[in-house]
C-alpha cells in the first residue's frame, strides 16, 4: 500500500490544531481559521466526516482580558480559557456558518473518560454529531482540569478522542513542517523525516520538549501522541497548520510533514482505553515465565507468575505488570485486591480457595482486560517499509 492508498480510505478525520497556529500577535488569527475551516469545508464536500480538537482557549482569553506576559498560576489559566472558549467557538461557528456548516463543543477532562460509562456516552454523543453532520469542536474543560484529572495537553487529548471516535486519520497541525532529525530552532541542517515507520527511542530522542510561548506540548508530546494512536492502528501526520490547503494535500496523498504509520496488532479500543486512559493504582512484578506467557502467548496472568505487589488497589482496578527487570509490559483490571494478591502470589491457582477461602477467578488479571504495551507485540508493518520510504 502506497500513502496515497493508506490515505483513500480515510473517511473519518481527526484533526488536531495547536494555539501556536491559531494564535498571532493580536490573539486568535481569523485569518488562519478561517484558511483552516475552508480547508475542512473542503474535506466534509468530498464525503470525508472531521472532528476538531482545537486548542486557543487560554490564549485568546488573555489577549481578550489584555493580560501581558505569561499567565502565573493554574487558575489564571483557567480563568483565561473561561473568557477565551467562548470566543474561540463565536469565530469557528461564523467561519464554518459560511460553508452552511453547524459546530458544536465537547469540554472533556480526563476524569470523564477513565469512567467506561461516561467514556461510551461521550462516544454516542459525538457519533450522534457525526449522523448529524455537525463539526465537533474539543478542547480539555481547561476551567475544571487540575492536575489529576487534565489531558496534560491537547495532543494527548487528540490521541484519546481518536480511540473514542474510532477516527481513520489523526492530522496533528503544528507551527512547523512536521518531525525534524533535530531541533529547527537550532540548527539549519535539520532535516525533515517524511515517515516514521515506528515510534522507537530514537525518534523520541530527537524530538524536544519546549513548547512555544502559547503551546504546551512541544514537539515531544506530539511524538508521544502518535505512539499511542498508531499502537491503535491509526496513521499520525504531523504537519504545518500555517500551510494553505494542507489538509487536501494530505488526504490527496501528497508528501507533506512527518506520517507515523500504524502498528500492527494493535489494541482494541478497550484495551487501548486500558493501557493509556487509566492511571494505574499499583505494580504487580511477575518473573520471566509470566512475561513469556503474557508477550508471546497472549495469556492470562495467573497467581503463580506474580512475585512482589505494590501499592493499595482493590478487585476491577488499572495496574501496571512490571517485568523483573523493571520495564512496564502490561497493564490491566485486577480480578482481586492488592492484599489478596499478596497472599496467593506464586501459587498455583488451585490454591487460591486454600488460601482465601473462596476463588472467584483463576487469574489476577484476564487476558481480555490485559493490554500488553511491550514492543514485541505492537509491530510495524514491516511490509510496508519498502514501499512506503520517502524515495518512493
Ligand atoms: N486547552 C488549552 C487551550 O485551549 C491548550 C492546551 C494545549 O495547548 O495543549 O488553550
Amino acid at each position: 500500500m502506497t500513502r496515497k492508498e493508506i490515505l483513500s480510505n480515510v473517511r473519518r478525520v481527526l484533526v488536531k490544531v495547536g494555539s501556536a497556529v491559531l494564535t498571532g500577535e493580536d490573539g486568535l488569527d481569523l485569518t488562519i481559521i478561517e484558511q483552516l475551516v475552508d480547508d475542512i469545508a473542503a474535506l466534509r464536500e468530498r464525503g470525508c466526516q472531521v472532528i476538531l480538537v482545537s486548542s486557543g482557549a487560554i490564549a485568546s482569553g488573555k489577549h481578550r482580558l489584555g493580560i501581558e506576559g505569561k499567565l502565573k498560576s493554574i487558575p489564571q489559566k483557567q480563568a483565561a480559557a473561561a473568557v477565551g472558549q467562548g470566543r474561540l467557538m463565536r469565530v469557528y461557528s461564523n467561519a464554518f456558518g459560511k460553508h452552511g456548516l453547524f459546530v458544536g463543543q465537547v469540554l472533556l477532562t480526563m476524569s470523564d473518560i477513565t469512567d467506561r460509562k461516561r467514556f461510551l456516552n461521550i462516544r454516542n454523543t459525538l457519533f450522534t454529531l457525526l449522523e448529524w453532520g455537525v463539526i465537533t469542536i474539543i478542547n480539555e474543560n481547561d476551567t475544571v482540569a487540575v492536575d489529576e484529572i487534565k489531558f496534560g495537553d491537547n495532543d494527548n487529548l487528540a490521541a484519546m478522542v481518536a480511540n473514542i471516535a474510532e477516527a481513520h486519520l489523526v492530522i496533528n497541525l503544528t507551527s512547523t513542517e512536521g518531525l525534524f532529525d533535530r531541533n529547527p530552532n537550532d540548527s539549519k541542517k535539520a532535516k525533515l523525516i517524511p515517515l516514521v515507520t515506528e515510534c522507537t527511542p530514537e525518534i523520541e530522542a530527537v524530538a524536544t520538549e519546549e513548547g512555544t510561548s502559547v503551546g504546551r506540548g512541544g514537539m515531544k508530546s506530539k511524538v508521544l501522541a502518535a505512539k499511542k494512536v498508531t499502537a491503535f492502528g491509526i496513521p499520525y501526520i504531523i504537519a504545518a497548520g500555517r500551510h494553505p490547503g494542507v489538509l487536501r494535500e494530505i488526504l490527496d496523498g501528497k508528501e507533506t510533514g512527518t506520517l507515523f504509520l500504524p502498528m500492527e496488532n494493535h489494541f482494541s479500543s478497550r484495551k487501548y482505553w486500558i493501557a493509556f486512559t487509566l492511571r494505574a493504582r499499583g505494580r504487580i512484578f511477575i518473573d520471566e515465565g509470566a512475561k513469556t506467557a503474557l508477550v508471546e502467548e497472549g495469556k492470562s496472568l495467573l497467581p503463580s507468575g506474580v512475585t512482589q505487589v505494590e501499592g493499595d488497589f482493590a478487585l476491577g482496578d488499572p495496574v501496571t505488570c512490571v517485568d523483573p527487570a523493571g520495564n512496564p509490559i502490561a497493564k490491566g483490571l485486577v480480578n482481586y485486591s492488592a492484599d489478596e494478591i499478596r497472599k496467593i502470589m506464586g501459587l498455583k491457582t488451585a490454591k487460591i480457595e486454600q488460601v482465601l477461602g473462596y476463588k472467584d477467578y483463576d487469574e489476577i488479571i484476564h487476558r481480555d482486560n490485559l493490554a500488553v504495551v511491550a514492543k514485541q507485540t505492537l509491530k510495524p508493518k514491516t511490509d510496508e517499509r519498502a514501499v512506503l520510504s520517502p524515495s518512493s
